[in-house]
């Protein structure tokens, strides 16, 4: 979604965001130029052998917004539609987040322009070893902690994991987060994101006096963040009426039989097909009468053109920057809850932190133990965002965004600067 027409560079969204939320605190200007771009910036040329011999060079990034309140943290995107300025959007929407939910961390962001879906396995763990190689001088526990983002996985972070570790001699499990269960991934990180997004949805129902039962629900991405959302979403009997992923939409107008669709996906890589269902187009899945919509593919999915057909009372940001600020004054007078990306989806980040505190100390936590530590730090961060938005009269956006750029404009005055 990164090249459509009516795209807005994620990077000036991400600018216009800070600044509505500086204002809103009337920040000073000396901070606000401390904050609001990134600290590092590394490009990187990687040169592959791919498996006809022939070799390809990819281009990858990494961006560490601000490490004021801690090292940075960030997942690692693999998609054609990378560049710079979308690596620094999610590395700055990384450093709110972060301060949104409290965990002691900064933001951070990588990504490598690339299509996974035409690499084989080996020219994946190539490209994730040189690009490992590629920004050692920025990674490690303490300084700049990875984690899967966009169609990267577990077992990309095992090479990551690895390849670093190679160049210590031991093992440092701590230097990526998202990792598989041996190789001291935490129970619950890759269900993580869906979680939280649950989690965010329940507070928002609670908070706007509605059911969640019966609730009729839409999901664009059934991917990692979506499908766990919707799963939860359905075991809570709500009613999962739409999903989509880059192949197609499907929709069923009693519900789609969500745990049967993750295997099917699984089995066939699509969510079309499926049984008991109806291929519907991108722009009905958007626009269909529902309760709840979930935005979990890529940024601008949702725009000044196709705002105005939304009729979802809760949209519920799982993905990065799915709505651009058109889409969000439409949607905001339409009257809908937007519970945006920074708050909705921080559930990732979180089990990151748990996950490395877990190899930080050698101690592993129970699965249900992660869940109760999520859903503790989800809701009170939605509360705290919530009275922010009720009391200083501001979207949630602005609400989240307050919270966020208000705990770092405060951690970056009491740091002071070098003189
Ligand atoms: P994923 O690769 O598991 O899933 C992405 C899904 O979106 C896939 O099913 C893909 O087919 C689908 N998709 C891509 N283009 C689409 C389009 N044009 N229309 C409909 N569907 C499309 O990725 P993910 O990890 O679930 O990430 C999804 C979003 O959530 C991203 O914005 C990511 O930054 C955000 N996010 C993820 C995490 C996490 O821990 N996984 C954490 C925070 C935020």
């Amino acid at each position: 979604m990164s090249a459509t027409l009516n795209e807005k560079n994620p990077y000036d969204v991400a600018l216009e965001n800070f600044e509505m939320a500086a204002d809103a605190l009337e920040l000073d200007t000396n901070i606000r130029e401390m904050i609001r771009n990134p600290e590092r910036i590394l490009t990187v040329g990687l040169p592959v052998r791919l498996d006809d011999g022939r070799i390809r060079r990819f281009e990858g990034f990494r961006v560490q917004h601000n490490t004021s309140r801690g090292p940075a943290k960030g997942g690692i995107r693999y998609h054609p539609g990378v560049t710079l300025d979308e690596v620094k959007a999610l590395a700055s929407w990384m450093t709110w987040k972060c301060a949104v939910v409290n965990i002691p961390f900064g933001g951070g962001k990588g990504g490598v322009t690339c299509n996974p879906k035409e690499m084989s396995l080996a020219e994946i763990e190539r490209l994730t070893r040189r690009y490992t190689s590629a920004i050692l001088p920025l990674i490690g526990p303490s300084q700049d902690i990875p984690a899967p983002d966009v169609y990267t996985n577990p077992q990309i972070m095992a090479w990551i994991m690895d390849t670093y570790s190679m160049t210590k001699g031991y093992p440092i499990p701590g230097v990526v987060t998202g990792k598989p269960i041996s190789l001291g991934g935490s129970l619950g990180r890759n269900e993580a994101t869906g979680h939280g997004v649950f989690n965010t949805i329940e507070s928002a129902c609670a908070h706007l006096r509605m059911q969640m039962k019966g609730a009729k629900v839409a999901v664009q991405g059934f991917g990692n963040a979506g499908s766990v959302a919707a799963h939860l979403l359905d075991s809570h009997q709500a009613y999962v009426i739409a999903v989509s992923d880059s192949r197609g939409c499907i929709y069923n107008k009693d519900g789609l039989d969500i745990p049967k669709l993750m295997v099917y996906k699984e089995q066939t890589g699509a969510v079309s097909g499926f049984p008991a269902s109806e291929p519907i187009s991108p722009e009905q899945l958007l626009s269909l009468a529902c309760d709840i919509l979930i935005p979990a593919a890529l940024e601008n999915a949702i725009h000044g053109e196709n705002a105005g057909t939304v009729k979802a009372k809760i949209i519920a940001e799982a993905a990065n920057g799915p709505l651009t600020p058109e889409a969000d004054r439409i949607l905001e007078n339409k009257g809908a809850f937007i519970i945006p990306d920074i708050l909705c989806n921080a559930g990732g980040v979180t089990v990151s932190y748990f996950e490395w505190v877990q190899d930080e100390q050698h101690l592993f936590w129970e699965a249900q133990d992660v869940y109760n530590r999520l859903e503790r730090v989800m809701k009170t961060s939605f509360n705290e965002v919530v009275n922010i938005h009720v009391e200083r009269k501001v979207s949630m956006r602005t609400a989240a965004n307050m919270l966020g750029v208000s705990r770092v404009a405060e951690a970056t005055k009491l740091r002071g600067l070098y003189p």
